[in-house]
C-alpha cells in the first residue's frame, strides 16, 4: 500500500530543489516504525514504572546487615490498619495507636546498642494558626492533639537535628494504610536499624509520629512550635501520600537548597521529578503537607516524598493493607533510611546555600542534578542548536526565498498551526457532548478511555487536516523535510503527517475513528464511569437550629447536605435514591444563612458551597449535644469583649460574621486575625477550625469588637457548627441508614451527622 509521492509536485520548484528533495524524503514506513518505536519506549517505561524492589523478610537479615527490613514494617501496618480509620480525637487514634506506638518504641529503646542514646516523648499540644488555603483560609486551631517523638542523639556538639516525619492519623472514611500508615511503619524499622548500629550520626536524628495530619496540620505546627526539640531541627524528610501503593516519589525540595539532591542521588531508588515542585509549588494541587508548616513555621529545608500511584484510592477504604504490594515498602523504608543516614551527617546543615535545583530521575536507575542555572544554560543551548539545525537544513536542500518557497513555508506552518486548533476544538466539542449527554468523566473510572474519546480524534481530526492541505496544496518532501528536521516539539503532529502523507489509503484514518466509535458505543451501554473507581460522596444529617437576638429558637429544621464535589452530583443518582429527585440547591439561601447553611468542615470547601443540595428530613440523633454559650462585657464604650464557650463532640467550625461598622480586634487563638475570603451580606466571615485530640474540655475562647459609640446593639452573627465523625460520637439514625441503603455499589459514602446553630450575639 501507498504511492510515493516524490513525483507529485502541484508547485513549481527550483530544480536542486527536487534533486536534493528526493534524497531527503522519507518512506513511507518510516513513520509507522517511529510510531512503533515511541509506543514501545512508552510501554517500557510503564514496565520500568511499575517494577519495585525486592522487599526484604527476617531471613535476609544475616545476609544484609544494615538494611531496611520491609517485613517488619508489614507487620507493623498490619497492627495499625486492623485498628481501622485512626481519626484524631477518637479514642483508636488517640489511645490506641498512641499506646501501640510508644510500646513499639521502647522494644527498639531496649534492644539498641548500647553506645546509643534514644528519649521518647509524647507531647500533649494545642495552639492556633491562620491557615492560607487556597484562595479560602481559616483560623485552624486545636486542643491536646498528640506527637510521639524520638530522639537518636548524635555524636558532635554542634547539636543540629534532621527530622523525619508521618502522621498515624487517618481521614474518617480510610484505614490509612499508604496515607500514612506505611511510613510510619517505614519510621519505625529506620529507627531500629539506626538505634543498632554501633555508629552514632554526627547529628540528631528526630523521628515525628504526628497524631494530627488530616485535621489539617495541626499536630506538625504544635511540634515544630512549640516542642523542646523543634528549634534544633534543620532539614526534614517529611513522608507523605496522596494515592495507595506504588514507589514514593520526591516531589518537592527546598527552599533554596541545591544541595538535599545530591543526597537524594545517593539513595538505592532514586524516583523524584522537580515537575512535580513546580506543580506543588505553583499552587494547582488544591493540598498541602506537613511540610509547608515546618518550612513556614519553623524555617526548615527538607525533602517532601509521597507515594501517589492510584490516586482514586486517596482517603477511601481502599487505600487499606490488601492494596500495598510488599515492593513499596522497600522502597520508601530503603531510600528514607539511605537519605537519614547522608543528611544527618551532612556538613551542609550549618551552612546556608542558596539556588535551586533541577533534578529527575532516569528509569528509577539513577538521578539527574544539576542547579538551576546550569539548567538555564542547557536550555538556551538547545534553543541555539534548534534553529542551527533549521537554518542548515533549509539551507541544505538550496531552500532559496522565492516568492513559491515563501508561501510553502507559509502553508506548511499554517496547515500545522490550523491542525493543532482543529484538535483543540475536536477535544472540546467530545467534552461537550458527553456533558450534554450527562456523561461527564466517563473516563474517571477508566482511565483507558481517554485514548478512544480524546485522543483518537485529536489525532484523526488533526491528521486529516494535514492530509488535505497536503493533497491540495503541498510538496510532501519539503514538508517532511522541514518539519523532520525543524521541530522536535511537534513530533506527533510530525509523525502523524507522515504517515498520513506517504500511506495514501483510508485504512490509517479508518481504524482509528472505528476504534474511537465503538468507544463511544460501550459508553453509552454501560454505565461504567464509576465502577472501576469508587465514587465518593459526603453526606451530611443536618440538624438545624436559629436563634434570634433574645436568644430563643426562631426556625429549626433538619436534612441531609449532599456536598457535590464533581460535575455529575447527584443528578446520575437520581435512579437509585428517589429522595434525590427532591434536592433543593442550597444557592438562594446562601444570602439568608452564613455560609449558605452548611456545617462545612475545610476551607477548601467554601469555594463549591454553593453547589451543594439539601433534601428536607427528620431530626438525626446528636449523641453528644453540642451546646453554646457567652458572656458579654463592656470594656469601654467602643469595645465589647466576649467570652464564647461550646461543648460537644469534638470538631467544631464557627463562622463570624461581624455587622456592618463592627471590627474584629482581637481573637484570642491567634496572635493576629484574618477573614476568610467568603462574606455574609457582604461582610467578612471568620472561619475558625477547631479540633480536639486527647483531652475533654470544651472549646473556649475570647473575641474583641470595636464598635462605633454608644452601640448597644448586637454585634454579630454566628453560626457554631459541628461533626459526629466517629464510632465514639456519632449515632446514625434508622431514616438515615435507609436512606443510604439506596446507593449503589460503586457509591463510597462519606455520611456523617451534623449539627448548625445560629446566634446573633
Ligand atoms: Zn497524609
Amino acid at each position: 500500500m501507498g504511492r510515493n509521492l516524490r513525483t507529485t509536485y502541484h508547485f513549481d520548484m527550483d530544480p536542486p530543489m527536487i534533486a536534493r528533495a528526493s534524497i531527503h524524503s522519507v518512506p513511507f514506513y518510516c513513520g509507522i516504525c517511529a510510531i512503533l518505536a515511541l509506543c514501545s519506549l512508552y510501554g517500557f517505561v510503564y514496565l520500568i514504572d511499575d517494577a519495585l524492589p525486592t522487599p526484604l523478610m527476617v531471613n535476609d537479615e544475616r545476609s544484609n546487615p544494615g538494611a531496611f527490613i520491609a517485613e517488619r514494617a508489614i507487620w507493623t501496618l498490619k497492627n495499625l490498619t486492623d485498628m481501622g480509620p485512626r481519626i484524631t480525637g477518637s479514642h483508636i487514634n488517640e489511645y490506641l495507636a498512641v499506646e501501640y506506638l510508644k510500646s513499639q518504641i521502647n522494644l527498639i529503646i531496649e534492644q539498641a546498642n548500647e553506645s546509643q542514646m534514644l528519649k521518647l516523648d509524647v507531647q500533649l499540644v494545642s495552639g492556633a494558626y491562620y491557615l492560607d488555603a487556597h484562595a479560602s483560609g481559616a483560623i485552624n486551631s486545636y486542643h491536646d492533639v498528640q506527637n510521639v517523638i524520638v530522639k537518636l542523639h548524635g555524636r558532635d556538639v554542634t547539636q543540629h537535628s534532621i527530622l523525619v516525619n508521618s502522621h498515624f492519623d487517618s481521614v474518617p472514611t480510610s484505614p490509612g494504610g499508604s496515607d500514612d500508615g506505611i511510613n510510619v511503619a517505614a519510621m519505625l524499622e529506620i529507627l531500629r536499624v539506626l538505634s543498632t548500629s554501633s555508629s552514632k550520626p554526627s547529628n540528631n536524628v528526630i523521628f515525628l509520629f504526628n497524631g494530627a495530619e488530616e485535621t489539617p496540620l495541626q499536630a506538625a505546627h504544635g511540634f515544630i512550635t512549640q516542642h523542646k526539640w523543634a528549634k534544633h531541627c534543620k532539614a526534614v524528610i517529611n513522608l507523605e501520600a496522596a494515592g495507595a501503593g506504588g514507589k514514593i516519589i520526591l516531589f518537592q525540595t527546598g527552599p533554596e537548597t541545591p544541595w538535599l539532591t545530591k543526597y537524594y542521588a545517593m539513595v538505592p531508588y532514586p524516583y523524584g521529578q522537580v515537575a512535580g515542585e513546580e506543580i506543588f509549588q505553583s499552587g494547582i494541587i488544591p493540598s498541602d503537607t506537613d511540610f509547608r508548616i515546618f518550612r513556614d513555621f519553623g524555617g526548615l529545608v527538607g525533602l517532601d516524598m509521597a507515594f501517589f500511584k492510584n490516586g482514586y484510592r486517596y482517603h477511601t477504604k481502599y487505600d487499606d493493607f490488601s492494596h500495598i504490594p510488599h515492593g513499596s515498602y522497600q522502597h520508601v523504608g530503603a531510600n528514607a533510611l539511605s537519605l537519614v543516614k547522608n543528611l544527618a551527617d551532612a556538613p551542609e546543615l550549618s551552612q546556608s546555600a542558596p539556588g535551586k535545583a533541577v533534578y529527575f530521575d532516569i528509569f528509577t536507575w539513577f538521578l539527574v542534578s544539576y542547579t538551576n542555572s546550569a539548567g538555564v544554560i542547557i536550555n538556551v543551548a538547545i534553543v541555539v542548536l534548534s534553529v542551527g539545525v533549521f537554518v542548515y537544513s533549509i539551507r541544505s536542500i538550496h531552500f532559496g526565498l522565492t516568492k513559491s518557497t515563501c508561501k510553502y513555508i507559509g502553508l506548511v506552518l499554517g496547515a500545522t498551526i490550523l491542525s493543532w486548533l482543529v484538535a483543540g476544538t475536536s477535544v472540546l466539542i467530545i467534552a461537550l457532548v458527553l456533558d450534554l449527554a450527562a456523561k461527564t468523566m466517563s473516563w474517571y473510572g477508566n482511565p483507558w478511555l481517554i485514548f478512544g474519546l480524546y485522543v483518537v480524534p485529536t489525532l484523526a481530526l488533526s491528521g486529516c487536516l494535514l492530509f488535505f492541505t497536503n493533497h491540495e496544496n503541498l510538496s510532501l518532501n519539503i514538508r517532511c523535510q522541514i518539519q523532520a528536521h525543524a521541530v522536535r516539539l511537534i513530533w506527533t503532529v510530525i509523525l502523524f503527517s507522515m504517515v498520513c502523507f506517504n500511506v495514501r489509503s483510508a485504512y490509517a484514518l479508518m481504524v482509528p475513528v472505528l476504534f474511537n466509535s465503538l468507544g463511544f458505543v460501550v459508553i453509552y451501554c454501560c454505565r461504567w464511569q464509576y465502577t472501576v473507581t469508587k465514587w465518593r460522596l459526603a453526606y451530611l444529617h443536618t440538624s438545624r437550629r436559629f436563634h434570634n437576638e433574645s436568644g430563643d429558637i426562631v426556625d429549626s429544621d433538619a436534612g441531609y447536605f449532599f456536598l457535590n464535589l464533581d460535575r455529575n452530583s447527584p443528578g446520575v443518582l437520581t435512579n437509585y435514591v428517589k429522595e434525590l429527585s427532591e434536592a433543593q440547591s442550597v444557592a438562594k439561601r446562601c444570602d439568608q444563612y452564613i455560609m449558605c447553611g452548611l456545617p462545612l468542615g475545610h476551607a477548601k470547601m467554601m469555594e463549591i458551597m454553593q453547589y451543594s443540595t439539601w433534601i428536607p428530613s427528620a431530626q438525626p440523633n446528636l449523641a453528644v449535644p453540642m451546646e453554646f454559650s457567652f458572656e458579654k462585657e463592656i470594656l469601654t464604650s467602643t469595645k465589647i469583649r466576649y467570652n464564647l464557650t461550646i461543648s460537644g463532640p469534638d470538631r467544631f467550625t464557627l463562622y463570624l460574621a461581624p455587622k456592618e461598622s463592627v471590627t474584629v480586634t482581637n481573637l484570642s487563638l491567634v496572635d493576629e486575625v484574618k477573614p476568610s475570603a467568603a462574606t455574609f451580606k457582604h461582610r467578612p466571615v471568620y472561619f475558625v477550625l477547631y479540633q480536639r485530640g486527647k483531652g475533654g474540655n470544651n472549646f473556649s475562647f475570647t473575641l474583641d469588637v470595636e464598635v462605633p459609640g454608644n452601640w448597644n446593639g448586637t454585634a454579630m452573627d454566628i453560626a457554631v457548627t459541628c461533626r459526629y465523625v466517629h464510632e465514639d460520637t456519632m449515632n446514625r439514625t434508622p431514616e438515615f441508614k435507609t436512606f443510604l441503603s439506596q446507593f449503589p455499589e460503586w457509591a463510597d459514602l462519606t455520611a456523617w451527622v451534623a449539627a448548625y446553630y445560629t446566634y446573633i450575639i
